[in-house]
Parts: structure tokens; C-alpha cells; sequence
């Protein structure tokens, strides 16, 4: 590692000393790259500079929350303003039914929302919910999918179609992992097969609208309306986890671009302004089993903090329409110019894009789901990092993230992008 990021390795390696692995998330580690982390001074729009002095145009956002980009000065001043009148007071306050009164505007599907702090926590107590409610114990969630790092939701396909899922991680019970069923995404015909064999005690399918965790893959026509149809079917609760795609790929998000209605949706990074949030709603018949109003019990010292809502709140009030409308420009640009640079280098790549999410995955193959995801050449996609960050670009370290774009991402920074990219591409072709 040349001197450019010498500060930084000096802080990982401190930081090494004292968290495990040196981070509070492992991805933040650089692992998949084989590169020291970068460590953040400051940002400002779409720029970030680590403390080094280096400058970057950034496209990890927070891994989401930063729509608006860095320090937008309207979320700045909300967050100043109501820090100045108390941080957190353990009796409701005015900013939480704003917030409330947003999400369900927006989201049709929601009537009524409980504000977490993570979208972990938004989709463990969505799925406690389903099962309670539907009072059955099995799960359905989908290969490549990520739902955050509860119990019940870190686990891997079991051998063959339609089986029981084993647990992904040690230190979450192989009974536990029972429940939990695994399918392709995009996949119908093992959605169809595993509600055949098990239908009668899934409680929940939760799926990502658009997947964002095996890199950015959309669905594909006819598989939401697929699986919202199986789901009615069976009494399934269907829980779209909105965490990502939430107020990120529609003013009305993904359950708005796809015309389909969940029953349940789980919502985090852009709710929150990049203060920590997490959020569930849905159908008041299923939410008003949640405590003090029902049995199911779910609760957070610091929901629905003032803070958070005001960051929230202040980055949804600028997320007007027609600002979709510009990040939908602003991706199709990158998406564009991508392919060309990768076609003028030769390189192996399928582009995939969702509004502002976007991602190259460097295969040949057309990527629908985990195993096609997992055709790219990972060694290729970490050299590719490695010369963008040279070329003054911040992606996500790793082939199975997207980019995205902000609000803040000008022309002449996307401009810019297009040409590092072509360069970085340039180099791998050698
Ligand atoms: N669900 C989805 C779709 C996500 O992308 C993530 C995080 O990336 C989560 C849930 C977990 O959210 P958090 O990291 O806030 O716990």
C-alpha cells in the first residue's frame, strides 16, 4: 500500500486492535478487495475525504441512506435544530407522527408503521409479526437475498429445491433453521414447489423487491405479481423488505414502481437520513397485533428517535417526485456509459439498474439471480475497485453491492465517473 492512504492504514491498524476485525461491519473491512479500509474525515454532496487529505466521489452512500448525499444542509439544520431541544425523551413527540404520516402517504400499502432503529430489527419483528399472525412457523426467503443479521434470517439454501434451510453462520440453531426455506430469486416454478410442499405452515415470503444484495438484480416481469398471487393463495403474509428500495427507486418505492401491493414492508437507510432507523407497516389488521395495541411484543428505548425523524424527515421532504424523475437520469447516464467503456475495453460485464441503483457485474452471463451473480470474476471486480479508488472513485468493496446515486451527483461528477471508469477498464484489459 503506497503512502497515499498512510493515515489510514495507521488507524486500521489500531482499530484492528480494538474491534473485531477492525470494524462495526464487516464489509467496511475491504476484505473482498484485499485492501487496507479507507477511514472517512468528512463529506460534503457526493465527496467524501478519508484522512489522508484523498478526495473521492462517492457511491457507497452510507450502503443507502444518503439520497440526498453528505451533509445536505437541510438535514443538517433539522438534526441541529432538534438536538438543540433534547436528543431522546422516552415519551412520544410530534416529529413521530410526521414521520408516520409520510410513510403511509407514500406507501399505500401501509396504514399504519412502528419506527425501529435498523432494518434488522425492522424485519425480525416483521417476521415475528407474520408468524403470529398467520400463527405458522416457516419462513420463504430467497438465495442471495440479505434481510439483516437476525436468527431466523441468516440462513442458507439447503441441498435441492424447496428444502429446509441450515443455519449461515455459527451460533444460530440448526433447529432454528428449520424454518427457514430457501429459493432462487426470479425463480416462480420453486416458489410454486416449496408453497406446495410446506404452504399450509408458511407464515411470511420476504423478499427484497429489487435484490440489492447479490449485487443490483431486478425482477423479472410477472415474478412479484408471481409470488403476490401465491402468497394470497396460501394465507401467506407477503413482507416486502423495503429497506433498501424504500424511498430510493420511487417516490412510492419498488411496491409503487411494480404496482404491487405487500401486506407487510419493512423500510431503514433512507427513512432515516443516515441517522440510524428501521421501520415496519402494513395492513392495520396485522399491525394492530403489535404491542401495547396486540400481543406480539416488539419495543426500542430509542424508536422513533427526534433526531432520526427529523433526518428523515428533512431527506423525504426534498425527495419530491420529480426528484425521482432526475435520478432516474442520472442512473440511466452511468448505466449507459458503462456499457459502452466496457465494450470498448472488452471486458466480461452485464449491467444491471434499478432508478439510482446500479451494478456491473463482471460476467457475460445476464444476471437474474445469485448463482448467474456468482459467475462474475471477483478477482477482475477487485482490480477494478482498486483502480477506481486510484482514479478517485468510492465504490462498494464488493461485486455483490450496487452503486448509489445521489442527488447530489452532478453531471460533470457523473462525467467524471464515465471517465475513471473507462480508464480502470483500460487497465484491466492491460
Ligand atoms: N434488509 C435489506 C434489504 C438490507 O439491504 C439491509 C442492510 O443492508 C437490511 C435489511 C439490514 O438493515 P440494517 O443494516 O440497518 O440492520
Amino acid at each position: 500500500m503506497s503512502n497515499r492512504y498512510e493515515r489510514s492504514v495507521a488507524n486500521f491498524k489500531e482499530a484492528v486492535e480494538l474491534i473485531p476485525g477492525g470494524v462495526n461491519s464487516p464489509v467496511r473491512a475491504f476484505k473482498s478487495v484485499q485492501m487496507n479500509p479507507v477511514f472517512a474525515e468528512s463529506g460534503q454532496g457526493c465527496k467524501v475525504t478519508d484522512v489522508d487529505g484523498n478526495q473521492y466521489i462517492d457511491y457507497i452512500g452510507s450502503w443507502g441512506p444518503l439520497i440526498l448525499g453528505h451533509a445536505h444542509p437541510k438535514v443538517v439544520q433539522a438534526v441541529k435544530e432538534t438536538a438543540g431541544k433534547g436528543t431522546s425523551f422516552g415519551v412520544p413527540t410530534e416529529l413521530e407522527t410526521k414521520m408516520a404520516k409520510i410513510v403511509t402517504e407514500r406507501m399505500p400499502s401501509v396504514e399504519v408503521v412502528r419506527m425501529v432503529n435498523s432494518g434488522t430489527e425492522a424485519t425480525m419483528s416483521a417476521i415475528r409479526l407474520a408468524r403470529a399472525y398467520t400463527k405458522r412457523n416457516k419462513i420463504l426467503k430467497f438465495e442471495g437475498s440479505y434481510h439483516g443479521h437476525s436468527d431466523s434470517l441468516l440462513i442458507k439454501a439447503g441441498s435441492g429445491v424447496a428444502t429446509l434451510g441450515l443455519p449461515d453462520s455459527p451460533g444460530v440453531p440448526g433447529n432454528l433453521a428449520q424454518f427457514t426455506l430457501t429459493v432462487p430469486y426470479n425463480d416462480l416454478e420453486s416458489v410454486r414447489l416449496a408453497f406446495e410442499r410446506f404452504g399450509d405452515d408458511l407464515a411470511a415470503v420476504i423478499i427484497e423487491p429489487v435484490a440489492g444484495n447479490m449485487g443490483v438484480v431486478p425482477p423479472q416481469p410477472g415474478f412479484l405479481e408471481g409470488v403476490r398471487k401465491i402468497t394470497e393463495q396460501y394465507g401467506t403474509v407477503l413482507i416486502f423488505d423495503e429497506v433498501m428500495t424504500g424511498f430510493r427507486v420511487d417516490y412510492h418505492s419498488a411496491q409503487g414502481r411494480y404496482g404491487i401491493t405487500p401486506d407487510l414492508t419493512t423500510m431503514g437507510k433512507v427513512i432515516g437520513g443516515g441517522l440510524p432507523v428501521g421501520a415496519f407497516g402494513g395492513k392495520r389488521e396485522i399491525m394492530e397485533l403489535i404491542a401495547p395495541s396486540g400481543p406480539v411484543y416488539q419495543a426500542g428505548t430509542l424508536s422513533g428517535n427526534p433526531l432520526a425523524m427529523a433526518a428523515g424527515i428533512a431527506t423525504l421532504e426534498e425527495m419530491t417526485p420529480d426528484a425521482y424523475d432526475q435520478l432516474e437520469k442520472k442512473g440511466a447516464i452511468l448505466e449507459a456509459g458503462f456499457r459502452q467503456n466496457a465494450e470498448e475495453a472488452g471486458i466480461p460485464h452485464h449491467i444491471n439498474r434499478v432508478g439510482s441503483m446500479v451494478c456491473m457485474f463482471f460476467t457475460d452471463e445476464t444476471v437474474t439471480n445469485y448463482e448467474q451473480a456468482k459467475t462474475s470474476d471477483t478477482g477482475l471486480f477487485a482490480a477494478y475497485f482498486r483502480n477506481m479508488m486510484e482514479e478517485g472513485i468510492l465504490i462498494a468493496p464488493s461485486q455483490f453491492e450496487g452503486m448509489f446515486v445521489s442527488m447530489s451527483h452532478s453531471d460533470e461528477d457523473l462525467a467524471r465517473t464515465l471517465e475513471a471508469n473507462r480508464s480502470a477498464l483500460k487497465k484491466l484489459a492491460g
